[in-house]
């Protein structure tokens, strides 16, 4: 007798729900939850589905179609991904298979395919390494030169090879690529031979690649300071108690190495380890760093690598093959959906980050917010690191709900950088601006490169959106209704507010001081970069943005770049202004702090404040002390005063205030619906029709339909409805009944045109 008839599978659609099929005699007992099977679907169209569960259920549907094939040995979801899965399709309302289609490596889902395609299998690449045969004492390995005496080339191969592999410094020795001996040192093959041959050289074959297991010795952790030591045992402390601890560190306090004391702990007891970094732009130096100390046990996961080599990585986290399991794994946020099967810690670095956020497709999930609910299903902690938490985490924190950890002191207690304020207005006033260059940044630079120092200049990416200035007094025109810039269009010739649809035309004259010209202000770094190679010809200038780093190894490549001292100023977009560790970098340049702080967003000012604070994090980081120079049309901005002081709690502060004053997080959760048309009237109508019957319930909740900054893409029209959650209320019951007014617009007639899409937490 057959045990369970049916399964329940869900398939990569963006359909609601999972999909019943019929278990034939033959799987009996051969499949369970988290199964990757095949299935029939639609038209002779083949899916892979994952069984999510199994059941005597009989459906009511008459038409059960039968699973083809079960087709892993072993299932490839485990149980706590399965509920983590149906956590995010719940609480950011999408389906379980979108949440399933970015999960798995699409390697291993078939969506609507013909035929089951033939993969090839991931062949780890594979290297040859020379060792020593056997570990040596001194006078061994007297004896053996004595013997080799008669062998120059062999006695000169095996002082290149104990060189090169660290036994001369009195470490232990390490396997050294063959490779690379014979170009680093001259040595021959032939010599190389002879020492085979004697068995003092053995060969052995590793796997290369993504890691170089065994040119790197596990080095021991370093020691931590006073304070290192102090925030360690708090965060310890906290984790007896509750499961998130926030560590609240300046910039280069060493919260990198409090975090490498965290992991080891955890690797001892033989739990995993999930380290989540905002960019990959970032991981580079990271890795390098707990590489020295992880590298057997250590993964990295990003979007960059091949279809193969996810799958492999998907193997490991796992653990399939023995021996072979990665238990630290560093990642950005799709790395949360790999399957792990025993967390014991997570860290989220740089948590108040907004690369964290997946904004398209669905599951337009937060990282930080999902690894807390991962963490808790695997019973394990979470670390919040940052060096300007974000206003949820530190509210978290100061109401008790995570613990709180601060740093206070740079490590080797390094002065914070010295910030100079550059008043642009007065310069260009004054006729002293360089193309976009302050008097005081262009003396920096000048003094940096003399001292042959290296600069970072920052300009943000969305500096690209253009708002309108007085040339005179800096006013910049703010909605009436929300006290955000708007944002000039110059399509439309209007001015925009991004939050409630507000527009209004070009003011002929200053809303202040009313002189006219008002001027249109933002450009990128492309012309920074053109520009500061006329006004420095003979430095040697590179940029570092989307456009320059599309290549698998560009970030390596521009970093070492740094690293190596080839180049004296890096321009960049907030790219640069996180993690980067550059010990001669001394100057640091934001060109323009007011389209970071004019950006229409209710967050634009806790966002311009962590920017600021992180990128001048990047200056002075060893022995010299570093400057940073914000030039801005507004010296007397609050914001600016608070980073000048690096006052990050009257900033926290102040922000919650105004978040509280016009209801935004943490008091009311946001959700965004977006909608979209091919036809601009027909949009209108419909996303009025669906905000008539939201507003009903909503009311004064509910802001829009608009047209968002971007009305339109490709051939899509866009409007927007942003909708504020009561916190009190429950979140469940209203989220339902947002689809059901969804559904109810999709009944209506011409309504198949439509795509809505819903966005949970839209920051
Ligand atoms: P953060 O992550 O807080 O910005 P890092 O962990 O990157 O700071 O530390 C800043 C610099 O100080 C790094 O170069 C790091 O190697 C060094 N450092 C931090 N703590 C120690 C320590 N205990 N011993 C030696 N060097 C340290
Ligand atoms: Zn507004
Ligand atoms: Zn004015």
């Amino acid at each position: 007798m057959m045990e369970n008839h049916f399964a329940d599978i869900i398939l990569p659609l963006a359909v609601k729900g999972t999909f019943t099929y019929g278990i034939p005699e033959e799987m009996d007992g051969k499949i369970s939850p988290g199964s990757r099977v095949l299935v029939q679907f639609g038209k002779k169209k083949l899916y892979s589905g994952i069984v999510y569960r199994i059941h005597n259920d009989t459906p009511s549907s008459i038409n059960i179609r039968p699973l083809l094939s079960v087709l892993d040995p072993v299932p490839a979801v485990n149980g706590i991904q399965l509920k983590f899965w149906f956590w995010i399709s719940e609480y950011y309302m999408c389906s379980i298979g979108e949440v399933m289609k970015a999960a798995l490596p699409s390697d291993l889902c078939l969506e609507g395919v013909a035929e089951v395609p033939v993969k090839e299998k991931y062949k780890p690449r594979e290297e040859t390494f020379v060792k020593l045969a056997s570990e040596l004492s001194e006078n061994e390995l007297n004896a053996i030169f004595d013997k080799l005496a008669k062998a120059p080339k062999q006695y000169k191969a095996l002082a290149a090879f104990l060189e090169l592999s660290g036994y001369a410094d009195g470490r232990n020795s390490k396997a050294i690529r063959k490779s690379l001996l014979i170009k680093e040192t001259g040595s021959s093959q032939a010599s190389i031979d002879g020492l085979l041959k004697k068995k003092i050289l053995s060969l052995i074959t590793l796997e290369t690649g993504r890691i170089s297991d065994a040119e790197m010795p596990a080095e021991p952790k370093k020691d931590l300071s006073e304070a290192q030591n102090v925030a360690l045992d708090a965060v310890s402390e906290i984790f007896r108690e509750k499961e998130i601890a926030l560590l609240h560190g300046v910039t280069s306090s060493g919260k990198t190495e409090i975090y490498i004391h965290l992991i080891e702990e955890q690797l001892k007891k033989g739990k995993q380890v999930l380290y989540l970094l905002p960019e990959i732009a970032l991981t580079t130096q990271i890795i390098q760093r707990l590489n020295r100390h992880f590298s057997k046990v250590t993964g990295i996961y990003h979007s960059r690598f091949s279809n193969a080599e996810k799958v492999e990585i998907w193997n490991r986290v796992a653990g399939t093959e023995a021996g072979k399991e990665y238990r630290l794994i560093i990642g950005v946020r799709s790395a949360l959906l790999l399957p792990f099967r025993n967390l014991g810690l997570i860290v989220v670095d740089e948590e108040q980050d907004g690369s964290y956020k997946q904004h398209d497709p669905a599951p337009r999930y937060h990282a930080r917010d999902c690894a807390i609910v991962l963490a808790g299903l695997h019973k394990a902690k979470t670390i919040l690191g940052s060096a300007s938490p974000s206003i949820e985490s530190y509210n978290n924190a100061s109401s008790g709900k995570y613990g709180l950890v601060e740093l206070k002191e740079r490590y080797g207690l390094i002065k914070l950088p010295e910030i100079i304020l550059a008043n642009s207005r007065e310069a260009y006033r004054k006729k002293l601006m360089v193309s976009h260059f302050t008097p005081q940044l262009l003396e920096s630079i000048d003094e940096a490169l003399g001292n042959n120092e290296q600069v970072i200049l920052f300009q943000n990416r969305r500096g690209f959106s253009p708002y309108i200035q007085c040339p005179e007094c800096g006013w910049i025109p703010k909605c009436i209704q929300c006290a955000v810039s708007l944002t000039y269009h110059k399509g439309f010739n209007r001015m925009v507010c991004h939050y409630c649809g507000f527009s209004t035309g070009i003011p002929a004259q200053c809303g202040n001081c009313h002189s006219p010209g008002m001027a249109t202000r933002g450009f990128g770094t492309e012309k920074i970069e053109d520009e500061i190679k006329i006004v420095f010809p003979s430095a040697r200038v590179a940029r570092m943005d989307q456009d320059t780093t599309k290549g698998k190894n560009s970030f390596e490549r521009l970093i070492r770049a740094l690293e190596e001292r080839e180049v004296d100023i890096l321009i960049g977009t907030q790219m640069i202004s996180k993690g980067l560790d550059i010990e001669n970098l001394t100057v640091v340049g934001i060109l323009n702090a007011d389209n970071l702080l004019n950006f229409p967003d209710f967050r634009a000012h806790e966002r311009s404040f962590h920017m600021m604070e992180q990128v001048s994090g990047r200056a002075g980081r060893r022995q010299k002390t570093g400057k940073v120079i914000i030039q801005t049309s507004d010296p007397d901005n609050k914001i600016i005063r608070l980073v000048l002081n690096h006052d990050y709690k009257n900033m926290f502060r102040i922000q919650l205030e105004e978040r509280r004053a016009f209801n935004y997080p943490p008091f009311c959760r946001l959700l965004k619906i977006i909608i979209k048309h091919k036809d601009r009237s027909l949009l209108n109508s419909f996303s009025d029709f669906l905000g008539r019957d939201l507003r009903r319930q909503f009311g004064r909740n509910l802001l829009g339909p608009e047209f968002p900054i971007i009305s339109r893409i490709q051939l899509w029209y866009l409007k927007t409805i942003l909708i504020k959650l009561d916190k009190e209320k429950p979140v469940a019951k209203a989220k339902q009944s947002i689809i059901e007014s969804i559904e109810r617009l999709e009944k209506e007639k011409g309504a198949s045109g439509l795509k809505i899409a819903i966005d949970v937490d839209p920051y």
